[in-house]
């Protein structure tokens, strides 16, 4: 069951005018909710994303924090599932094809949920491997945008290489994946690249640094060379489906020993109890 403009019904019911802008022009925003135990895992933060995404597109927020809250709720509650994925999305609406913004239009709300897929064992286990590529995108990647060509460009590079990743340098420097944020350990520091235009606010990113800060895991934020991510102790990956992930092999030469190594532990560890603890506080 989905969310459409103010309905729930069967996804295959489910009807989008192709004047939809963020048919025509990807001119939309959106979240990804990961949902434990049938509670949003922090949704607060995830809604406020979407107030910064709506803002940088100069699109007015269609509900509150709680008519959210509630929507969000609503379709969780009727789909099956423990765990879900919930996805958002918000486009300027329905409108003759030109460029400026229309006047006077609704914009289109849609909500859909989906299980949640968490990495299989054996990636935790053994890490996954990842490429580099130049980062191509706009100067605007903070904004969670449905116009994901050039991040579904970037993924296929990986998939054609036979990799789950590809890890992106922006004039010599780490910003992030394609679809997720990257982190590096090098002599037992955990770095991670600064918060700007040029890389999503991840809210695993914001999670793993809280708890490299609450349990005294050595960090710095700041920005970080093509050179030191390639003498990476460790490489990590995280993201809303992925939670953190052990990168192991990068552009086919092994990451440090080629194995998880102690920082990704660590990190793993105290996100899965982090998990666990918002979860019986009620998400
Ligand atoms: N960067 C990009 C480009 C992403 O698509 C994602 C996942 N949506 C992330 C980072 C990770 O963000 P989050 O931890 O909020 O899922």
């Amino acid at each position: 069951m989905i969310y459409l403009n103010g309905s729930f019904m069967p996804i295959e019911e489910a009807r989008i005018p192709v004047l939809d802008r963020g048919f025509i022009f990807g001119d939309g925003v959106y979240e990804l909710i990961p949902v434990y135990s049938r509670r949003p895992f922090r949704l607060k933060e995830h809604l406020r994303r979407l107030q910064h995404s709506l803002d940088g597109i100069r699109l007015e927020n269609p509900h509150s924090e709680e008519e959210w809250a509630n929507l969000i709720r609503q379709v969780i509650s009727r789909n099956e599932g423990e765990d879900q994925s919930v996805y958002l999305q918000v486009t300027r609406g329905v409108a003759k094809r030109d460029h400026a913004f229309p006047k006077g239009v609704a914009p289109t709300v849609y909500i859909m949920s989906s299980p949640l897929l968490t990495p299989p064992r054996d990636q935790v286990a053994t890490g996954v491997s990842a490429i580099t590529a130049s980062d191509n995108r706009w100067m605007r990647c903070d904004i969670k945008a449905t116009a994901l060509l050039p991040n579904v460009l970037l993924r296929q590079l990986a998939v054609d290489a036979g990799a789950v990743e590809t890890v992106l340098l922006r004039d010599g420097f780490l910003t992030e994946g394609s679809a997720s944020n990257i982190f590096l350990a090098k002599d037992g520091v955990l770095l991670a690249p600064p918060k700007s235009h040029l890389m999503l606010p991840g809210i695993t990113y914001d999670v793993v640094l809280e708890l490299a800060d609450a349990h005294r895991v050595p960090f710095e934020v700041r920005e970080i060379s093509e050179t030191e991510l390639r003498g990476a102790d460790e490489i990590l990956l995280t993201s809303s489906t992925k939670e953190v992930l052990p990168i192991t092999g990068l552009d086919g030469r092994p990451v440090g020993n080629g194995k998880p190594g102690p920082v990704f532990q660590r990190l793993y560890l105290l996100y899965q109890e982090y998990k666990a603890t918002v979860m019986r506080n009620g998400g």
